[in-house]
């Protein structure tokens, strides 16, 4: 049996393919901790005195997130809240309610459970309900955009100063090459670390995950024994993310370093589109619900708009 590289005993549970490393159990929980709280400080995602909001869905990312983070929150470095959305998904938003209100509760972290109802009035299996005779908007557009508002909104509602998303290495891979795909040029500038804005009311996001292949992930909590929601939202299969996701997973069965030579090429790019499109994406006010938006209505008003 191979013996872990780094501590020279234990069995191996882990290859890291990118690096060539062979890591034993601890040590494969050591290091990924350690490896997202070098990222928190390479990319200076977190400061001391930062209250932030973990989006906390109950999945194995966001999970893993919430637990490394409380690592600051232990050394008085930051303070945590999580929130939990409620999109309203019958059958599938359940149970990753449950098991996210067990895992902040473990920590001793503030959690709050909202609902799309509470904010917008439907839930989404209403709004795909009645939408299907309108248009064909995707449920995970509708989604994307409701929960972003909602989380922009409860950090204020908790004088949060950042907001932590779980977002992978494969998350932000779909990300950079659907929108490389769509030519959706204005969605790229904003892939990264940390979103940033002046614009006061706009609370930074940070992925401190982005570095973390999704296998890592699961096999984090797998052995760091956290119980997380393993079921799949039932309008992910059919999403174009979901097409994406697939077709990197395939190259990266040959070329295992495919997501990270992604990740750094597109890194390298980002500044000068950022240069380029410069003169774009001005923030002003949503009249209607004083939350940041791009024209006279924020997204969010613009989709309530045609449901009334
Ligand atoms: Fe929302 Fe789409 Fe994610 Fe389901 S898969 S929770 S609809 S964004
Ligand atoms: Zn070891
Ligand atoms: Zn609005």
């Amino acid at each position: 049996m191979y013996k872990c590289t780094k501590c020279g005993e234990s069995p191996v549970i882990i290859r890291r393919k990118a690096s060539g490393q062979l890591l034993c159990k601890e040590c494969f929980i050591d290091s990924t901790k350690e490896k997202v709280l070098r990222d928190i400080r390479k990319y200076e995602l977190i400061k001391k005195g930062d209250k932030v909001l973990i989006a906390l869905s109950g999945g194995k990312d966001s999970v893993m997130i919430m637990n490394i983070l409380d690592i600051l929150r232990r050394r008085n470095i930051i303070d945590l809240v999580a929130v939990t959305i409620d999109e309203g998904i019958k059958g599938y938003r359940e149970d990753g309610i449950k098991i996210a209100r067990k895992n902040a509760d473990k920590l001793g972290i503030k959690h709050r459970i909202v609902s799309f109802n509470h904010y917008f009035n439907k839930n989404l299996d209403e709004m795909m309900k009645e939408q299907k005779e309108k248009d064909s908007r995707h449920a995970c557009t509708y989604c994307g955009v409701l929960r972003r508002w909602i989380l922009n909104r409860v950090a204020q509602e908790e004088d949060a100063t950042k907001i932590a998303t779980g977002h992978n290495l494969d998350d932000e891979t779909q990300s950079i090459i659907m929108n490389y795909l769509e030519g959706n040029l204005d969605n790229l500038t904003r892939i990264g670390p940390k979103s940033e804005s002046n614009y006061h009311k706009f609370v930074p996001k940070i992925k401190p995950l982005r570095e973390i292949t999704e296998k890592e992930a699961g096999l984090y909590v797998i052995a760091s024994n956290l119980e997380v929601h393993l079921a799949s939202c039932p309008y992910a299969g059919d999403s174009f993310r979901g097409e994406v996701g697939r077709f990197i997973k395939n190259l990266s069965e040959t070329h295992p370093t495919i997501m990270y030579s992604t990740l750094r090429g597109f890194d390298k790019i980002k500044p000068i589109l950022k240069r380029e499109l410069s003169m774009k994406g001005v923030m002003s006010v949503c009249k209607q619900c004083g939350e940041p938006a791009a024209g006279d209505l924020c997204k969010a008003c613009t989709f309530s708009e045609e449901w009334r």
